[in-house]
Parts: structure tokens; sequence; C-alpha cells
């Protein structure tokens, strides 16, 4: 039978906007002491703003109407945001064929013409060549029909309670924080020390991040629960191998709020210390 205290706790939980699916999870909440997380939608907006626009062979404005195009069908916060500062409607009878990469970015048929529009591991895959950028910030390629035409520079913003957030997971009694993403190294480290993340891992794939979350279960004790935070659909697959996994609600995707035990209805990253800290007062462990 299920103690009393339980149905308190998640109904407790519920009114602080944690969504908790099943008493279990309320117990492996009490005793987390890793908590790895996402950084893009996680730990910041997940709303990226164009803040450059670096151009070669190609006017701007067709540069940004390209790429808008070839990120038309993708709901990545990436895709969204380049929607976003394109600002017109997309005839979608000009795309021919659209594939989506995860963790590299996508590859569109556009008129007659093939467009890349991703990062670094995308350009490398298909062999474009390009000067190295050494902007700060995350850099989105664009290749037309094999060859380069220059890049789009966004930036993403700290959630207002991130750091908070960090600091509070340790007056919870988590050991560990740690930041798994597929951006690059630059962004990351920057996000890291700024929020004073422990450990940070940057330029994975999807499949990168499955590993990681499978070597931290491994070498932690039985005992010591780990949390995964995350809002994407590539964090499915993590989100149900951790112990818990905590989802943000409002702008996650499907395939995160289905694969999470708990989702947290306002994104807000304070939500995760505090769900650990209903959890340990409904059993009543003393830290
Ligand atoms: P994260 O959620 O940690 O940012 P993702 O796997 O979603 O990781 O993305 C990793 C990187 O892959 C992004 O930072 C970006 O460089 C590239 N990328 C992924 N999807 C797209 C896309 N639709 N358009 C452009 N770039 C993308
Ligand atoms: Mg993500």
């Amino acid at each position: 039978s299920i103690p009393l205290s339980f149905f308190a706790g998640i109904g407790g939980a519920s009114n602080a906007g944690v969504l908790v699916k099943g008493s279990n999870y309320l117990e492996a909440l009490a005793s987390t002491k890793y908590v790895v997380f996402d950084k893009t939608g996680t730990m910041t907006q997940g709303v990226f703003e164009v803040s450059g626009i670096h151009h070669a062979s190609i006017e701007k404005d067709k540069l940004l109407e390209l790429a808008a195009m070839a990120e038309s069908y993708s709901t990545h916060p990436i895709s969204k945001s380049l929607l976003q500062a394109y600002g017109n409607p997309v005839d979608k009878e000009r795309i021919k064929n659209v594939e989506e990469i995860s963790g590299h970015g996508v590859i569109a048929q556009i008129d007659d013409k093939e467009v890349l529009v991703g990062n670094d591991k995308l350009m490398k895959k298909y062999g474009i060549e390009y000067k190295p950028c050494h902007d700060v910030g995350t850099i989105v390629h664009i290749a037309i029909d094999q060859k380069y035409v220059g890049h789009i520079l966004i930036s993403d913003k700290i959630k207002p309670h991130a750091k908070e957030a960090i600091a509070r997971l340790k007056e919870v009694g988590v050991k560990e924080t740690i930041m798994l993403t597929g951006d690059v190294r630059t962004v990351a480290n920057k996000v890291a020390s700024d929020l004073n993340i422990d450990k940070v891992y940057s330029e994975l794939l999807p499949q990168d991040k499955v590993n990681k979350v499978e070597e931290l279960l491994e070498k932690k004790q039985e005992k010591e629960k780990l949390a995964f935070v995350g809002d994407g659909i590539n964090d499915a697959p993590v989100l149900s191998r951790a112990d818990v996994g905590i989802a943000m609600g409002a702008l996650g995707s499907d395939a995160a709020i289905e694969a999470a035990d708990i989702v947290l209805m306002d994104d807000d990253p304070l939500k995760i210390a505090k769900a650990i800290k209903i959890a340990k007062k409904c059993l009543r462990i003393v830290y």
C-alpha cells in the first residue's frame, strides 16, 4: 500500500507546478545526488536572437530566406528563431525535400538548389570548405550546392532563475551538477561558469548524451539517484534512462513530456530543487 504522505507529496508538488507521475519518483527524487541537464531550453530560454549575418557570394536577405525555408519543417529552437528573424511566410511549394540530421542541422532541396543549414559537424559531413569563424556564439553555417555562402550568428539568454536554481540544488543535498549540450564549447563553458555548474560536456550528439548518462549511472552508488532535466525531442532517450527524468512542460516537446517521470509546468529551473525539497519533506528525510 502507498503511504498517505505520498499522496500529500504529489498534491503539494502539483500545487507548486511540479507534476509527479508516480509515488516511486518521490523516493528517487529525495535521494537525488546528481542532476544532469541539457542547456538549451532548460538553463537558457531556448529563444535565439540573430546577432549577425555574414554573407559572401549571396545577398544577406537571400541567405536568411533560404535558411528559414530550409528550417521551416524543424521544431528545433534554432529553426524557430531563424523563422522569427526572417519574419515572412514561407512558400512551402518551393521546398522539394527536407531532412533534419539531429545534432547537425538540416538539408533541404529548395527550388533547384541543395541548401545545408547547420553547425561545423554538418559542414564536415558534406565536405564543405570554409574559413573557421572565431565569433563567440552559436554559429549556423549555410552552404548552397556544395558551396559555402556564409553564416548566421545567434545567441540565447540564460533563464532569470538559472543561477539561483543551481545554488539551491546544493542546498537540498545534490553533490554534483552536470550540463550536457550539443552546442559549441565556447558557449557551453560560458554558461557553465556563469551559473557555477560543476561539470560541462559540449558538442555532443544525442547518442553521446545517452552514453554520458549511462557512464554516470554506472559510476555512482545505487542509493544515490541521478536526475536528468531536458526539454527536447533528443532528450527523450536520456529522460527515460535516468533514475528520475524531469521535463520542461511549457515549451518542451511532446516526446520529452511523454518520456519524463516529472514535468515542470512552467519551465522554471528553480522547481528542480523545489521538487527535491517536497519529496524529502514527504519522506521525512533529514538533510
Ligand atoms: P542542444 O539541445 O544541447 O543544443 P541539439 O542536439 O538539439 O543539442 O543541437 C546541437 C547542435 O546541432 C546545435 O547547437 C546546432 O549547432 C545544431 N543543430 C541541431 N538542429 C539544428 C537545426 N534544426 N538547425 C541548425 N542547427 C541545428
Ligand atoms: Mg535540446
